[in-house]
């Protein structure tokens, strides 16, 4: 499969250069400011920016090519517009807020608690680097809750991306955490996305949960 990866010098994006590599995949990088052409690429990976990632996904799709999204701090009205943009090309683009497992595992936890706690709150930590907040995994535990949860959001250099998810009730605290100590968290999510991107329906897919 070829591969073009937005964001390869980023964060993230180096550890899936090596990854993507590593499993057999023919992966070409383009960083900020890069010329490319998506035509003849099986499929993208964006890990950039808020403000970069419609432009790169908006291209990609146009050209015919399916999408696999983690950035974050998309809109409501970035995510519809990607959506018209992959069903007017007839492909998919998939946009996940966290590719880590235990993360996705953390969020589906959450839901199930929210159910019998009648209150809760999210602390989500990230490196200070990040430039959105809250978290997108914390705005899709908090909706997978029922909303209204209120989100406590911690930058500091050090982190990587952490989350608790604290409910409350009389006489007892669930605490429910995930901690990503490494990007590498993120690899078998981004690859099992890349697997199946291609035979999702046209259209907008969201969140890992809807591949596991
Ligand atoms: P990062 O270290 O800042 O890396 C982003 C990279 O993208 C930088 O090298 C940046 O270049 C580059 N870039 C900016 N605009 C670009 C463009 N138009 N085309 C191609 N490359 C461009 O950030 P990161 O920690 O890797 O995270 C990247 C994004 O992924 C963030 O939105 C973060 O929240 C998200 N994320 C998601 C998950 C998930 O599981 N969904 C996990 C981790 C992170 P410059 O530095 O030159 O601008």
């Amino acid at each position: 499969m070829r591969i073009l990866l937005f964001g390869r010098d980023g964060k993230v994006g180096t550890v899936l250069m090596a990854a993507l590599t590593a499993a057999g995949l023919d992966a070409i990088g383009v960083e900020a400011g890069e010329a490319f052409d998506a035509s003849g690429f099986d499929a993208a990976v964006d890990f950039t920016a808020p403000s970069a990632v419609l432009g790169n996904a908006t291209a990609t799709l146009a050209a015919g090519v399916s999408c696999v999204i983690g950035t974050t701090g998309l809109t409501e009205e970035a995510l519809a517009e990607l959506d018209r943009t992959a069903r007017d090309n007839a492909v998919a683009c998939f946009v996940a807020p966290n590719f880590a497992l235990g993360a996705v595992l953390m969020m589906r936890f959450a839901a199930e608690a929210a159910r019998s706690f009648p209150a809760a709150e999210i602390i989500e930590l990230h490196a200070n680097t990040k430039l959105d907040a809250p978290s997108g995994t914390a705005n899709a535990t908090a909706a997978g809750m029922g909303g209204n949860v209120p989100i406590h959001s911690v930058r500091l250099p050090g982190l990587i991306a952490h989350q608790e998810v604290i409910l409350g009730g009389p006489g007892e605290i669930l605490t429910i955490r995930h901690d990503t100590t490494s990007r590498e968290a993120f690899v078998p999510g981004v690859l099992l996305a890349l697997n199946r991107v291609r035979g999702l329906p046209p259209g907008l897919t969201f969140g890992l949960d809807a591949l596991l």
